[in-house]
C-alpha cells in the first residue's frame, strides 16, 4: 500500500506527477482512498434519442460516423458524430484534440457517458467518456465516477482512466497485508476485509454490496481518528506530569467570601470544580471550557488563575483583540478589590517603560497574572514560573501561536481554553476528543431571552420606529454591518452609506463608528466612548463580535443579515441582553433571499441556544466549513463518514477503544498489533497538533 504509484501498470512518469500535483495521490493507498463521487447505474442504457431529452448523464450504445476538427492551434476543438443508429447527437472535445485525434475510431461500437448541454437548438455532449465497448472492464452494475481537473483530463486522464488504475492496482494487493484492522475487531463488527471493501466501493456490482464497503470503510475511518485522539491523550497523561496545585489559598477564599460580586451559577461551580480536581491530580490539565456567549466565563477564568497564584505560580489570560484584552483587565481589577495581586496588562500597544516593568516582573516572579493578546507569546516574554495558560475564545488562535506558549515553561502549564463558539458534541468528539471538556450549560439568572425578528429591507421605516422607541427609553443599540475580504471596499461603503443613513434618520444621537481601518487606539476610543454612554448608536463591522460588554445596550440590529453565518449571528446577538432590561436583536436581510439563508433567520428566530444553533449550522454548512474551524480542517479529513449522519457510529467506536484503553494502554498486546502500527504511522503528522490542545 505505501507503494509509489508508478508501480501500477499503466501510470508512467507523466501520469505519476499529474496524479501527484492535482490530487496528492503518491501512494497506492492514497490512489485506493480516492473514493468515487458518484455512481451510474450501468444496467441502464439509453438511447441517443431519449439522451438528448435529458439533462442528466447518460449511457449509451453506439458508434461514430465522422470526426472532424474545427478552429486552429488553441481554439482547435474536435467533433466526433455518434449515432446509435436511429438517432445523432455531437460528441464536443476542447482538449486532448490531437490525442483524440489518432486515437478515436469509426464505425467501432463504444459505450458513452456524458452529459448532454444544449446550445439553442443543438444538443452535445462536451468531453464524454467513450470506451470502446470490447474494453469495457467494469464489473457490471455501478460504474464509479471519479472527479478529475481540466488539467488532467487535457492530458489523457479522466475519470475512467483513474477507475482502470485503480482495477490495476487492487489485482495486485495482498489480502493479508492490506488489512488494518485485528481480526477480533472485524468479527466482532461483523465486518468485510479491507480487501473486500475496496473492491466494492470502486467497482460495486450490487447496491447491497456498496453498502456494505462504504460502512466498513466509514467504520475504520472514524475508528482510526478516534484511536489517534484518544491515545494521544492517554499518552500525554502517561508522558507529561503536571504541577500539582494542591491548596486553596487565601486569594481566592478572600476572593470567595468577600468579593465575588454575584452568586456563581451552579454550572460555574461545577466547572470550577472540575477545573481544580484536575490541577491537584498531578496530571497536565488540557480543558475545553464551553459556554454560550453571556454564561459567566470570564468569573471561571478568573478564579482559575486564583488557585494557581495561590500555590505560587504565575498566570496568563490570552485574547484574541486588544479591546478584550483590556476588558478582561477593567473587569479582573474590579473584581479584585484590594487583593494582593499583581495584574498587568501587555498588548501591541504597551509602551517600552511600562513592557520593561512587566519582563522584569515576569522574570523575578512578582508580577502574578499577566493578560494580553498575541504580545504574550513573544520570545521575550519569559516566566519565572508560569503554571497556567487561559485562552479566550479559542478560535481565533491559531495552532502554531499555542504551541510557543507552551514551550514557555519545562514543565507544561495547565490548560484552559474557552470557547463561546458551541460546537456539536459529535464535532467536539473528533476535534477535541482528546481534550477534557466543562461545559457551562446555564446562563446566570434574570436573563430573558433575546427577542429576536427577521425584517425584510423594505420594512426600514418600521425597524427605524423601533430604534427610536429604545433609545427614547435611553437604551443604546449597536447597527452591524458584514465585512468579508474580498470585497473590502464594498462593504466599507455600505458601512459608510449606512453611517451617513443613521446620522439622517436619528439626528439627536449620538453615534459612533467602529472597524477594520481604524487604529486599535481609536477603535478603543470610539467603544469606551459607547460603553461609557456618551454615544447612543454604535455603527460596526463584526470587530465588535467577541466579547465586547455593555449592558445598557438594548438592540443589537444586524444588516444583510443573510450573509452572515449561524454561530456569528449568535455571537452577534450574545453582545446584548447582557443588563437587566428586555433585549432584541433585529435581523434584516434583502427581500429576495436563498432558503438556506431564509433556515438561518428562522433557527435564530426560534432558537437561543447556541448548542442547537451549532447543530443546525453543522448540518446546512457541513464540518468543513463551520466558523473558526477552518484552520483544523486537517484534523477533520474524514473522506466517507458524516459526523452528523454517523453520530451512532462515532459513538460506537469510541465505546470499543474505550473498552481497549482500559486493558492495553500501551497497545502492546499481539491482537492489537495492527492499531499500534497504524497509530505510528499517523501519529507523525498529528504530533504538534496533539501537545497543544
Ligand atoms: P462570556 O461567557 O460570554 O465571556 P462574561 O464572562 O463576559 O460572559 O459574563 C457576562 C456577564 O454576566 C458579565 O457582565 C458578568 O459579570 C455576568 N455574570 C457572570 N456570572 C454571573 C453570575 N453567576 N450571576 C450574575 N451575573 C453573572
Ligand atoms: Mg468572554
Amino acid at each position: 500500500m505505501d507503494n509509489n504509484i508508478k508501480y501500477i501498470k499503466g501510470i508512467g512518469p507523466k501520469k505519476q506527477m499529474l496524479l501527484k500535483s492535482e490530487l496528492q495521490i503518491n501512494t497506492i493507498e492514497e490512489l485506493l482512498c480516492y473514493y468515487p463521487y458518484k455512481y451510474i447505474d450501468r444496467t441502464k442504457f439509453a438511447t441517443v434519442k431519449e439522451a438528448k431529452q435529458s439533462t442528466d448523464t447518460v449511457q449509451c450504445k453506439g458508434w461514430i460516423t465522422q470526426i472532424k476538427t474545427e478552429g486552429f492551434g488553441p481554439k482547435e476543438r474536435l467533433i466526433a458524430y455518434f449515432t446509435d443508429g436511429e438517432a445523432f447527437i455531437d460528441l464536443v472535445f476542447f482538449a486532448g484534440v490531437k490525442y483524440l485525434k489518432q486515437s478515436l475510431k469509426t464505425k467501432e461500437p463504444y459505450i458513452l457517458f456524458g452529459k448532454p448541454n444544449r446550445f439553442g437548438k443543438d444538443i452535445s455532449i462536451v468531453h464524454p467518456e467513450l470506451t470502446l465497448a470490447k474494453e469495457e472492464n467494469s464489473t457490471g452494475g455501478l460504474y464509479p465516477q471519479y472527479h478529475t481537473t481540466e488539467k488532467m483530463k487535457k492530458e489523457g486522464i479522466q475519470s475512467k482512466n483513474i477507475f482502470q488504475f485503480v482495477c490495476n492496482a487492487l489485482k495486485v494487493l495482498d489480502k493479508e497485508e492490506v488489512e488494518n484492522l485485528p481480526s477480533w475487531l472485524i468479527k466482532y463488527r461483523n465486518l468485510i476485509s479491507k480487501q473486500d471493501a475496496l473492491k466494492g466501493i470502486h467497482c460495486p456490482s450490487s447496491y447491497d454490496e456498496l453498502n456494505a464497503a462504504t460502512y466498513r470503510l466509514k467504520f475504520e475511518e472514524l475508528f482510526f481518528n478516534q484511536l489517534k485522539v484518544i491515545y494521544l491523550k492517554i499518552d500525554r497523561e502517561q508522558k507529561y506530569k503536571g504541577n500539582i496545585f494542591p491548596h486553596i489559598g487565601p486569594l481566592f477564599n478572600d476572593f470567595y467570601t468577600k468579593h465575588i460580586p454575584f452568586e456563581l451559577t451552579n454550572a460555574q461551580k461545577r466547572v470550577i470544580k472540575e477545573v481544580r480536581q484536575n490541577m491537584k491530580g498531578g496530571i497536565q490539565m488540557n480543558r475545553l471550557v464551553q459556554g454560550d456567549v453571556g454564561s459567566g466565563k470570564t468569573m471561571v477564568a478568573f478564579m482559575t488563575a486564583l488557585i494557581a497564584i495561590d500555590n505560587g505560580f504565575q498566570a496568563c489570560l490570552m485574547a484574541p483583540t486588544e479591546i478584550l484584552a483590556s476588558q478582561h483587565l477593567a473587569s479582573i481589577l474590579e473584581m479584585k478589590h484590594d487583593l494582593p495581586l499583581n495584574v498587568r496588562l501587555l498588548t501591541g500597544s504597551t509602551k517600552v517603560a511600562e513592557r520593561r516593568i512587566i519582563h522584569q516582573e515576569l522574570e523575578d516572579g512578582t508580577l502574578d497574572l499577566l493578560i494580553g493578546t498575541h504580545a504574550l507569546i513573544e520570545d521575550k516574554v519569559k516566566f519565572k514560573q508560569l503554571g497556567l495558560v487561559i485562552i479566550d475564545e479559542q478560535h481565533r488562535f491559531g495552532v502554531a501561536q499555542r504551541a510557543k506558549l507552551w514551550s514557555k515553561s519545562v514543565i507544561p502549564p495547565h490548560i484552559l481554553v474557552m470557547t463561546a463558539t458551541p460546537i456539536p458534541r459529535t464535532l467536539a468528539m473528533t476535534l477535541y476528543g482528546d481534550l477534557d471538556v466543562s461545559l457551562i450549560d446555564e446562563l446566570p439568572p434574570g436573563r430573558k431571552p433575546i427577542v429576536t425578528k427577521h425584517f425584510f429591507e423594505s420594512k426600514r421605516a418600521k425597524i427605524n420606529e423601533f430604534i427610536q422607541d429604545e433609545l427614547d427609553k435611553g437604551h443604546q443599540v449597536y447597527v452591524v454591518y458584514p465585512l468579508i475580504e474580498e470585497s473590502k471596499n464594498m462593504d466599507f461603503k455600505n458601512l459608510e452609506n449606512g453611517f451617513e443613513q443613521i446620522k439622517e434618520d436619528f439626528p439627536d444621537h449620538k453615534i459612533s463608528i467602529v472597524h477594520g481601518k481604524l487604529k486599535p487606539k481609536e477603535k478603543d476610543s470610539e467603544m469606551m466612548r459607547f460603553k461609557n454612554h456618551e454615544s447612543h448608536i454604535m455603527v460596526a463591522t463584526t470587530v465588535i463580535e467577541v466579547g465586547v460588554n455593555v449592558p445598557n445596550a438594548s438592540v443589537m440590529i444586524i444588516e444583510s443579515a443573510e450573509r452572515f453565518g449561524l454561530s456569528q449571528l449568535h455571537q452577534l446577538r450574545g453582545r446584548v441582553g447582557r443588563g437587566a432590561d428586555q433585549a432584541y436583536c433585529i435581523l434584516v436581510t434583502g427581500d429576495k433571499i436563498s432558503k438556506v439563508s431564509k433556515t438561518r433567520m428562522e433557527t435564530m428566530v426560534n432558537h437561543h441556544d447556541g448548542f442547537k444553533i451549532s447543530e443546525v449550522d453543522l448540518e446546512l454548512r457541513g464540518p468543513g466549513d463551520i466558523e473558526g474551524l477552518q484552520q483544523s480542517g486537517d484534523i477533520l479529513d474524514l473522506k466517507l463518514a458524516d459526523i452528523t449522519k454517523d453520530a451512532d457510529l462515532l459513538a460506537d467506536v469510541r465505546q470499543i477503544i474505550f473498552k481497549i484503553s482500559e486493558k492495553d494502554k500501551k497497545l502492546s498486546h499481539p491482537a492489537n498489533n495492527k492499531l499500534l502500527q497504524m497509530l505510528i504511522k499517523t501519529n507523525k503528522s498529528l504530533f504538534n497538533w496533539s501537545d497543544i490542545s
